[in-house]
């Protein structure tokens, strides 16, 4: 027998790993949960589309959250995985100071690191007029004109999306790589397209004023949508496998059961697709949770 044995490992301190937790140690299995809260998405998120709850403070659900599994049994450790393997029905994680630890069952719920402009501005006005995130965000902006920032689907949809929200709707593309109908759609539908350009910075004292691009000219703005897609958790995945989705090779391919490829690997949460909300991750947290105990059960 190893030592620092678990019946479930969960990679990932965001709302995904913490309600697989939750469900995990309440059907009786031993569980270690690791990552680092504060880099969650939903640490610095002010969400109002959960539903039965009014506007809350992601960092305070995050303190509820970790609050409520460690009630219910489960050990933390904040720190990173750096390796993750499989031999002889067992796997071992091992965490950034090096440590070897070990599991029948893995959970992966790393979630998403989204894809930065990197122009001043940028961090300084995030959650001030800048937002990663269309579907979260629109309503904060009825009335006011705003830009969405990207090349692929993803931009253009939330271009076409904010046209029922905001005044006046630009979409700033270095080129727009998009299907054919969808180009059609973004050419007819009113959004104003800025197509071959970049922009440089986004501007503003303490809330987005306007953002500079690349022909120094100024839109003048109060939302910036920083639409540019994520990089997923591809290289753990990788060591192990885990067999990504064919449509989106970022993300992780799951059945209904939160189930990979591999027997005894489940995923959740932001790092198995669209849409990024906490009310996907902490669905899907729930049954790989639930599925991953039945399975480590079958080990006693
Ligand atoms: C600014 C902003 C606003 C948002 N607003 C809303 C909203 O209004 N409504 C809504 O529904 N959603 C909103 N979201 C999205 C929501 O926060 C995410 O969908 C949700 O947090 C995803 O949960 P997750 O657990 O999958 O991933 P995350 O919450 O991102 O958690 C991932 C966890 O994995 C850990 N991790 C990463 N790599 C490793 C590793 N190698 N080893 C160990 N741990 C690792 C991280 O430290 C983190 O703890 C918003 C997001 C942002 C950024």
């Amino acid at each position: 027998m190893p030592r620092n044995v678990y019946d479930i490992i969960i990679l990932g301190s965001g709302p995904a790993g913490l309600q697989a937790a939750i469900h995990a140690a309440r059907a009786r299995t031993s569980v270690l949960v690791l990552g680092k809260p504060a880099k969650s998405s939903l640490h610095r998120a002010h969400i109002e589309n959960y539903c039965c709850m009014g506007r809350v403070a992601g960092e305070d659900l995050l303190r509820e959250g970790i609050r409520q599994a460690e009630q219910s049994g489960t050990v933390f450790l904040h720190e990173d995985v750096v390796r993750v393997s499989h031999q002889d029905q067992w796997f071992i994680v091992q965490n950034e100071s090096g440590t070897d630890l070990n599991c029948r069952a893995l959970i992966l719920a790393m979630g998403i690191s989204r894809n930065k402009l990197r122009v001043p501005g940028e961090k300084e006005l995030l959650g001030r007029g800048v937002s990663y995130c269309v579907d979260c965000d629109a309503g904060f902006f009825r009335g006011e004109p705003v830009a969405v920032v990207g090349n692929e689907s993803a931009a253009a949809s939330g271009a076409l999306t904010m046209l029922f929200y905001a005044s006046q709707v630009h979409l700033v593309s270095s080129q727009l790589e998009v299907s054919e109908s969808m180009d059609h759609q973004i050419r007819t539908s009113g959004i104003r397209l800025l197509e071959g350009r970049k922009v440089t910075e986004i501007v503003g004292e303490n809330e987005v004023d306007g953002l500079v691009l690349d022909d120094d000219s100024r839109l003048d703005v109060k939302g910036v949508f920083i639409e540019l897609g994520a990089k997923g958790a591809v290289e753990l995945a990788a060591e192990l496998g885990v067999a990504m989705d064919t449509e989106s090779p970022q993300f992780i391919a799951t059945d209904k059961k939160q189930k990979t490829n591999i027997g005894g690997v489940y995923a959740a949460g932001d790092i198995c697709g669209l849409p990024w909300q906490l009310a996907k991750a902490v669905g899907e947290g729930c049954v790989a949770g639930l599925e991953a105990a039945a399975y480590a059960k079958k080990f006693r």
